[in-house]
C-alpha cells in the first residue's frame, strides 16, 4: 500500500502556500494528506469552468502548479472573486453565457489569438506592469516563463493586423494552444491571466488569499473546500479536479452516504470507511489525471454543501482513522442492509480478501420491520427464465424448476440450479446469477434471498418432470412408468422409478408433490431481504448496532473480520 500511496497528492494549504514544503513523507493518516477528485471529466469535461467565492469565506484566487513532487508554487494571482477557466480557443460569450460556437444574435469574443511581448519577465507583477501599457494586456506563465500578452483575436491574421494597427513592434503573434487556459472575469471577455504548462504542468487554482481563512468556492452549485486542478487532457476540453485534504473529502462524502441525523457512532463508523475506502482506491482513475471520482462509481462527492454539524464532528472525531488489516488499509466496501447476514467476497466477487467474510448479522431484525424495501419479491416465468438461459448460450428446453443447491455458511444461496424440461440440469454460482436474473426492469436487490415455486420453495429432490415429447405434463394422473423390475405400473400406485435430472428417483405414492409437474407456465418468486451486495459494513445495521449502544470502532470489528482500527 505504501508505495500507492507515494502518489498520493499531498499539499499544504494557507501558510505553507509559498514554501515547497515536500510532502511525500508524510505519513499516510497524516489528515493533511489531499486526494484528487475529478467533478467534470471524460464526456463532461467542460469548456468553461466558473469559480465564485465572494461568501466571507476566503476570495481572491492564485495561480500555480504541483510539480512532481506535489508542490505548489504560485506564479500569479487575483483579487476577483468571479473568474472563469476558458481552453484557449475561440470562445463566444453572449449574455452572460460562454460558448464555443458563435452564438445567434449579439456577442463578443475570447479569441485565442494574441500578441505576445518578445520580452520575457522576471517576475509576475513585472510582467503585470508591462501588459498594463496595452489596453486588453495581460500577463501569462507560459511554460515557466513570465510574459506580456495583448488583446484577443479569433484568427492569426487578425492579431497580426492588430499588432500593425497598434504599432506594437520587438512582438509576435501566438495562440491556439492546446495546453494553455486563460483565466477571465466572469461573464466578460476581460482576460487576468493566462497559464500554459506546454502540457507539463497543470494549472492549479487556490482559491483565498488570506491565509487565516479556510475557503469556500462555489463551483457549478456546490460548494467545495481545496484547489482545483484544470487539464486539458490531450488538448481536449477542461478536466476539473478538486484537490481537497482527506478529511474535507471524507465530510463532502457522508451525508451522501449516511443520514446527518443517523446515531453519531454509526456516522463515525461510515466516515472511517470513507476513508478507508478512498485511501484503498485513490489510484482509480488515474488515466484521467485524478484519483476518485465524484459519482456511486466511487463515493458520492458534492463538496461541503450538504454536510452538518453532526457529520463533521464525526469526521473530526475519527480524523486519521482507518480501517487496516495487518499492515494495510482494508477495502471498506459497504452496502445499505444486508437481510440477515454478509458474505465472503470470494462468493461475491471471485477474489478473496481476508477482512470481507460474511457474517450473520442479527442487529438488523431491529429495523427489518419498519424500513421500506428491507423485502423484496420478484417474481419470473419459466418461460422468462429460458429466454435468459437460452441468451446466455445454453440450449436449454424449458425451465421447469430453479431451486438454490448450495448455501454458504451465512445462509446465503451459494449455488442455483434450473432443471429444464428434458430433466438437466443447470448450476450457476452468484457471480453468472447476477445477469441471468437481471433483465426488463427485474434484477436481484441483495445475495440473501430464497426461491419458491408458487407458495413452496423450490428445491431439487421432491419434484419430478416427466416429458412425454411435446412439453412437460401438468400432473402424473395416468402416466405409466416402469418401476424397479421392467414392469410397466401406473404412477403413483406403487414404487415406480422415474429418471430425474438427479438420476433414478423412486416415487413415493404418498407424497402429492410426486404427482404434482412443473408445467412450462409455471412461475418462480425470488424472495429476499436486505439492499446491496453485502460485503462488509452494512449501513442499517451500523444504525442499528449504534442505537443498541455500540460504539463505531465495534461496529466495524463486527462487520470487518480482523481488523484494527488506527
Ligand atoms: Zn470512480
Amino acid at each position: 500500500m505504501g508505495k500507492k500511496w507515494i502518489h498520493i497528492l499531498a499539499a499544504f494549504a494557507g501558510i505553507a502556500a509559498f514554501l515547497s514544503i515536500p510532502v511525500r513523507g508524510l505519513a499516510l493518516s497524516d489528515s493533511s494528506s489531499y486526494i484528487r477528485i475529478g467533478l467534470y471529466y471524460g464526456s463532461s469535461a467542460l469548456s468553461t469552468a466558473n469559480l465564485e467565492n465572494n461568501t466571507g469565506h476566503g476570495s481572491g484566487y492564485r495561480f500555480g502548479y504541483y510539480d512532481d513532487s506535489y508542490h505548489f508554487t504560485e506564479v500569479a494571482s487575483t483579487a476577483q472573486t468571479q473568474i472563469s477557466m476558458l481552453k484557449n480557443s475561440n470562445i463566444y460569450l453572449s449574455g452572460t453565457t460562454y460558448y464555443t460556437y458563435a452564438p445567434s444574435g449579439s456577442y463578443s469574443t475570447v479569441g485565442a489569438y494574441h500578441i505576445q511581448l518578445n520580452t520575457v519577465y522576471g517576475s509576475y507583477s513585472a510582467a503585470s506592469s508591462a501588459a498594463k501599457m496595452y489596453s486588453g494586456g495581460f500577463p501569462a506563465w507560459i511554460g515557466g516563463a513570465y510574459r506580456a500578452r495583448v488583446g484577443s483575436y479569433t484568427t492569426s491574421a487578425a492579431a497580426g493586423a492588430a499588432m500593425k494597427s497598434l504599432g506594437i513592434s520587438n512582438a509576435e503573434v501566438v495562440g491556439g494552444s492546446e495546453t494553455a487556459i486563460t483565466v477571465t472575469q466572469t461573464k466578460t471577455t476581460a482576460i487576468l491571466f493566462q497559464f500554459d504548462g506546454n502540457g507539463k504542468n497543470s494549472l492549479v487554482v487556490m482559491p483565498g488569499k488570506n491565509n487565516d481563512v479556510k475557503a469556500i468556492t462555489w463551483f457549478k452549485g456546490y460548494r467545495y473546500y481545496g484547489n482545483f486542478q484544470y487539464k486539458r487532457l490531450s488538448g481536449g476540453d477542461l478536466t476539473v479536479i478538486n484537490v481537497v485534504p482527506m478529511e474535507d473529502y471524507v465530510k463532502g462524502i457522508l451525508p451522501y452516504e449516511m443520514s446527518s441525523s443517523w446515531p453519531r457512532e454509526a456516522l463515525k463508523a461510515q466516515a472511517v470507511c470513507a476513508r478507508s475506502y478512498a485511501a484503498c482506491n485513490y489510484w482509480k482513475h488515474q488515466s484521467l489525471g485524478f484519483d476518485l471520482c465524484n459519482t456511486t462509481d466511487c463515493q458520492v462527492y458534492r463538496g461541503v454543501g450538504s454536510n452538518s454539524e453532526s457529520s463533521d464532528q464525526a469526521v473530526d472525531d475519527t480524523a486519521g482513522l482507518y480501517v487496516r488489516y495487518g499492515d494495510e488499509i482494508a477495502e471498506t466496501v459497504y452496502h445499505s442492509c444486508d437481510g440477515g447476514a454478509t458474505e465472503d467476497v470470494k462468493n461475491i466477487w471471485g477474489s478473496d480478501l481476508p477482512y470481507l467474510k460474511g457474517v450473520v448479522d442479527p442487529f438488523e431484525s431491529y429495523i427489518a420491520g419498519s424500513i421500506s424495501s428491507y423485502y423484496w419479491n420478484v417474481t419470473y416465468t419459466s418461460a422468462e427464465l429460458t429466454a435468459r438461459l437460452q441468451s446466455k448460450g445454453y440450449a436449454c428446453g424449458n425451465v421447469v424448476n430453479v431451486y438454490i443447491s448450495e448455501y454458504t455458511p451465512t445462509g446465503n444461496p451459494k449455488t442455483v440450479t434450473f432443471v429444464d424440461s428434458n430433466g438437466k440440469t443447470y448450476s450457476f454460482s452468484r457471480t453468472n446469477l447476477t445477469s441471468i436474473f437481471s433483465t426488463a426492469g427485474k434484477s436481484l436487490r441483495s445475495y440473501r434471498y430464497k426461491i419458491y415455486s408458487g407458495s413452496e420453495e423450490g428445491t431439487g429432490g421432491s419434484v419430478y418432470y416427466v416429458n412425454p415429447g411435446g412439453g412437460t405434463l401438468s400432473s402424473l394422473n395416468g402416466v405409466y412408468a416402469l418401476d424397479g423390475t421392467g414392469a410397466a405400473g401406473q404412477i403413483g400406485s406403487s414404487g415406480n422409478y422415474v429418471i430425474t435430472g438427479d438420476g433414478v428417483q423412486q416415487l413415493s405414492p404418498s407424497s402429492s408433490s410426486d404427482t404434482t409437474a412443473s408445467t412450462t407456465n409455471s412461475t418462480f418468486t425470488i424472495s429476499g431481504s436486505g439492499w446491496g451486495h453485502n460485503l462488509g459494513m452494512s449501513q442499517w445495521g451500523a444504525y442499528c448496532m449504534a442505537k443498541q449502544g455500540y460504539t463505531y470502532d465495534k461496529i466495524l470489528k463486527f462487520y470487518y473480520t480482523n481488523v484494527t482500527i488506527s
